[in-house]
């Protein structure tokens, strides 16, 4: 898994930051959060690829966080994609596409379905689920956490080859989780495997301030992106523009004991955010500022 920053400013571009867009790659899969304008541009730089499974996530109908949906979509007609995309968001995101398909008049060659978002659980996948909290903006807005389900456990191909079970198909179907039969032996994965390993928790705060409630959703996040807009002495600033501090940001997360902070959604006064980095780190051990097409890859322990 990694997660990919395409777009890092806040409510206007800078000439190296792009408006709010961040990947996070899975294995068979991209899931998008946020899709402000430029956001094409940065995909195209970032070389993920046009005709990939995809679902967006859309925090808030903000336009830094929302405009470049259409940009995006045509682009990936004009690409040929085929696969189907679903669009997550608040209330209000069904007749910002439909309206804007209907008068800028292009056509899509992929299937949109749009998923309107209350707070809670929004998507339950095979390999992963999506929650969003109501957060603390002008605007109703979201935040959202990406919780990995538990992986297999690790295999063990001495134990295998010591049970005389061959390998090849047979040691896949154990690594799937399938019981195996050799003559008339049966093999359970446990006697293979070892415990099963806790998945990736990945939180996502889109604009908000700081609250309590978000305190609890980010829980133990192993990797959390959090609105920074601005350092703490504009601590007035952010609480009457409905956004964070970077050592806001660093609070909440270390009350979480989120593992690892990433500050983002920087204003533009910031040409360089290593004051706000140096600002949550007298907080939190783990931070670092996103910049555009910085890419994360997320570290297994096991
Ligand atoms: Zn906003």
């Amino acid at each position: 898994m990694k997660l990919v920053f395409l777009g890092t400013s806040a409510a206007q571009p800078t000439e190296t930051r792009g408006m709010t867009c961040i990947c996070v790659v899975l294995e068979k899969e991209i899931l998008m959060f946020d899709a402000g304008e430029g956001a094409q541009v940065s995909y195209l730089k970032s070389r993920l690829g046009w005709n990939k499974k995809m679902k967006i996530f859309i925090t808030h109908l903000h336009g830094d966080h929302c405009v470049g949906l259409l940009g995006l979509l045509q682009t990936m007609s004009l690409q040929s994609r085929t696969e189907s995309i679903d669009i997550y968001g608040p209330k209000g995101i069904e007749d910002f596409i439909a309206a804007n398909l209907k008068v800028l008049n292009f056509g899509l060659t992929f299937p949109v379905r749009i998923m309107i978002v209350k707070e809670g659980l929004v998507l339950d996948d095979k390999t992963y689920s999506i929650h969003t909290c109501e957060a603390d903006h002008s605007i109703p807005a979201f935040s959202y956490v990406l919780q990995e389900k538990e992986r297999p456990g690790r295999f063990y191909p001495e134990k295998a080859k010591a049970l005389g079970i061959p390998e090849g198909k047979l040691w896949h179907e154990l690594q799937s989780g399938k019981e195996v039969k050799v003559g008339d032996k049966t093999f359970k994965p446990s006697g293979v495997m070892g415990e099963k390993r806790p998945g990736k928790k990945i939180g996502i705060s889109g604009d908000t301030r700081p609250t309590k409630k978000l305190e609890e959703f980010f829980k133990n996040c192993d990797y959390l992106t959090f609105d920074s807009t601005y350092s703490d002495e504009l601590k007035e600033k952010a609480q009457e523009n409905y956004h964070s501090t970077a050592k806001q940001a660093a609070e909440l997360a270390k009350k979480a004991g989120v593992s690892n902070l990433i500050l983002t959604h920087f204003s533009t006064r910031y040409d360089d955010p290593e004051a706000l980095v140096k600002e949550a780190k007298t907080i939190h051990p783990s931070v670092i500022a996103a910049k555009d097409l910085l890419e994360i890859t997320v570290k297994y322990d096991v």
